[in-house]
């Protein structure tokens, strides 16, 4: 299951660099599926059948708030013991994504991909 920022975000920056996929980021912010991963070409099919292009800016999830990749969040599933936005977030605003649900296995099939 991926992790959702909620509107409650203060927009304090602290999850940011905690990401091991830089699957977060700044309100109205663009974004790569290339930025902290080993993906490159315009050409990928992400393990969600989904083919994106790594290389080109995509549109922000939020103009308001810090938000998350989806298809880049593991729920840090290869890297930590849980996820490190939730474990920084002072206003515990970061939360399963009910929309993105995904098993252990999936999860790290999805970090081994990102980082391969
Ligand atoms: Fe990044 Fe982990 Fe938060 Fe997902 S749960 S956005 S991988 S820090
Ligand atoms: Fe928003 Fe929480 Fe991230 Fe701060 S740590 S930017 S409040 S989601």
């Amino acid at each position: 299951m991926a992790i959702i920022i909620t509107d409650e975000c203060i927009n304090c920056g602290a999850c940011e660099p905690e990401c091991p996929n830089t699957a977060i980021y700044e309100g109205s912010e663009t974004w790569k599926y290339k930025d902290g991963t080993n993906l490159a070409g315009n050409t990928v099919t992400l393990p969600n059948g989904e083919v994106i292009n790594a290389d080109t800016k995509q549109e922000p999830i939020s103009d308001e708030v810090y938000f998350i990749a989806p298809n880049k969040c593991t729920e840090c599933i290869g890297f930590h013991e849980e996820p490190q936005c939730a474990a920084v977030c002072p206003v515990d605003c970061c939360v399963p994504d009910e929309d993105h649900v995904e098993t252990r296995e999936e999860l790290l099939a999805k970090q081994a991909f990102l980082h391969q």
